[in-house]
C-alpha cells in the first residue's frame, strides 16, 4: 500500500516536470519570434540570411514543385508583411529574433 501511494507520488511529480519543462520551452520559442509586420531593415536582415550559404534559408511548405533559385526550392522571399513565396500564395508571418537582429549593430 505505502509503496504504492510513493509511486503515485513520484510519477506526478514527474508528469509535473516534464509538462513543465515543455511549457517553458515552448515560452522561449515564443519570445525568441519576431512577427510581421517587419521593418524595412529588418526586411534586409532576413534578405541577408536568406543569402546566407552557411545557414537554411526558410523555404516554401509546397516548394516541392517549385523552380530552384537562391540555391533550393521555393526560398521564402521577406517583406515588411511577411514572408511571401513567388511561386504560390504560401506565407509566412515570423521569424527568429536573431535573424533579424543581425545587423542592427552597423
Ligand atoms: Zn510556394
Amino acid at each position: 500500500m505505502k509503496r504504492g501511494r510513493r509511486n503515485a507520488v513520484v510519477g506526478a511529480i514527474g508528469l509535473w516536470l516534464w509538462t513543465s519543462n515543455r511549457a517553458r520551452s515552448d515560452a522561449q520559442r515564443t519570445l525568441n519570434m519576431v512577427r510581421a509586420p517587419f521593418t524595412p531593415e529588418q526586411v534586409l536582415n532576413l534578405w541577408t540570411w536568406q543569402n546566407n550559404p552557411r545557414v537554411h534559408p526558410f523555404t516554401c511548405r509546397n516548394r516541392g514543385d517549385h523552380p530552384e533559385l537562391l540555391g533550393d526550392k521555393g526560398v521564402l522571399i521577406p517583406t515588411v508583411k511577411g514572408w511571401v513565396c513567388m511561386f504560390c500564395d504560401y506565407t509566412q508571418d515570423w521569424a527568429h529574433d536573431f535573424m533579424v537582429r543581425q545587423n542592427e549593430r552597423h
